[in-house]
């Protein structure tokens, strides 16, 4: 009998990402493909995180986390979301969202169970729920509100549905979820007696005034909702894995066991740096960073706007979706193709965040980059227009 590889690896796809990035470094393009933020990193974040090195802190935290924290994270939820999650059984640090939200999947979900994902999705949404033998189900939302009802809600649901994943502000989207909406899926959850994932990740990302509404702080929603966050993003601290799930000690003690069996713990002098960041930078550090991705928000849409490629421009996240039907070929992959080589600007084909055609005329564009890599890019996408000019010529 050969070796084979499990039936389990074909459920986890790789990345579109990986094979863009490539490309673009081969033709020393702008990488406006990955989500990785660029930007510094606040100096009391690293300065923490280097004198806890330095000063022996690096062994095993507790599984769940530091208590610094843990501390930092529930006084944190309860300042801005008025949710109060004991730090002691509510908070799990785990490596990234991404850890926390596998470990819940793991400890909250049984092989088959259903779960509502909107479309466009983020990638590892879907991946994690086959990675973890439950099935996606998706409720397809347009461009420029992506919203929903109701009856889309209800049309969605089977026997089988046992939890909704809400990802406000949302990536690829960049939609900022409103009350209304979050009541309605909260009626919902209710109703059909549902768990509600909640990735809020982009929460310190929103740029038109709208509030960042928690799932955890409706009535009756705390025992049912899983809230997943980091720091990846609002610290530009990608690399070090730092994110947590806070939710109703009933599920925090499992999901916690889960993140011990599979990653022990996050890696423990980088919790330290995070704590200290949250504490010692304070809200006025999370405020700042809305202004200043807005600024580079307005620089990108702007741009594709004048070049024909119209933006859906987003309320939140540092992603915009832009309609290349413009561009020629016959799918997303080939007109983000076409885009990097006419002008070396890598952005992702729409098929990675849509199951059906939808995705064939949109790319996404991420704008985490310095403003001299956004201000390089918006120069290389001015080919478009000029190639315009001369069509209409
Ligand atoms: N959730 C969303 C919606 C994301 O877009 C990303 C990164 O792109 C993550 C989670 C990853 O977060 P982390 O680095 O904390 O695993």
């Amino acid at each position: 009998m050969t070796l084979e590889l499990s039936s389990r690896h074909e459920w986890v796809r790789k990345s579109e990402l990986r094979g863009m990035s490539v490309e673009c470094e081969r033709v020393g393009g702008v990488n406006l493909a990955q989500g990785v933020c660029d930007l510094a990193i606040p100096d009391r974040v690293t300065q923490a995180a280097v004198d806890a090195i330095e000063s022996g802190n690096n062994s095993y935290s507790r599984h769940d986390g530091t208590a610094a924290l843990r501390n930092a994270i529930a006084e944190k939820y309860r300042r801005r979301a008025g949710i109060e999650a004991d730090p002691e059984t509510s908070v799990v640090v785990s490596a990234g969202a991404t850890g926390a939200l596998y470990c819940a999947c793991l400890a909250l979900l049984e092989p088959g169970d259903e779960v509502i994902l909107f479309e466009p999705y983020y990638s590892y949404h879907e991946s994690t729920l086959k990675a973890t033998e439950a099935v996606p189900v998706f409720l397809p939302t347009e461009a420029p509100d992506w919203t929903f009802s109701f009856d889309d809600l209800e049309a969605v649901v089977t026997d089988r549905t046992r939890a909704i994943i809400v990802n406000t502000p949302g990536n690829p989207s960049g939609k900022v979820w409103s009350m209304d909406e979050m009541e309605l899926v909260a009626k919902f959850a209710k109703q059909y007696n549902l768990f509600v994932f909640t990735d809020e990740i982009y929460e310190h990302f929103i740029f038109d005034s709208m509030p960042h509404i928690s799932m955890a702080s409706l009535p009756g929603m705390w025992e049912r909702t899983i809230t997943i966050s980091g720091l990846s993003k609002t610290f530009s601290i990608t690399g070090w894995r730092i994110g947590y799930a806070v939710c109703d000690p009933k599920w925090a003690d499992a999901i916690g066991n889960f993140s011990d069996l599979v990653y022990v713990c996050a890696p423990t002098p980088l919790q330290i740096g995070a704590a200290a960041g949250i504490v010692d930078l304070g809200d006025e550090y999370f405020d700042k960073l809305a202004a200043k991705y807005r600024k580079k928000r307005e620089m990108l849409c702007g741009t594709l706007d004048d070049v024909g490629l119209t933006p859906c421009v987003p309320q939140g996240a540092y992603y915009v979706l832009a309609d290349v039907t413009s561009l020629p070929g016959q799918n997303s992959k080939d007109r983000a193709m076409y885009l990097l080589d006419k002008t070396g600007v890598a952005s992702v084909p729409g098929e990675s965040f849509f199951k059906g055609k939808a995705g064939d005329t949109i790319a996404r564009f991420c704008f985490a980059k310095e403003d001299d890599v956004i201000e390089d890019a918006c120069r290389r996408l001015q080919v478009l227009s000029a190639g315009k000019e001369r069509a209409a010529g």
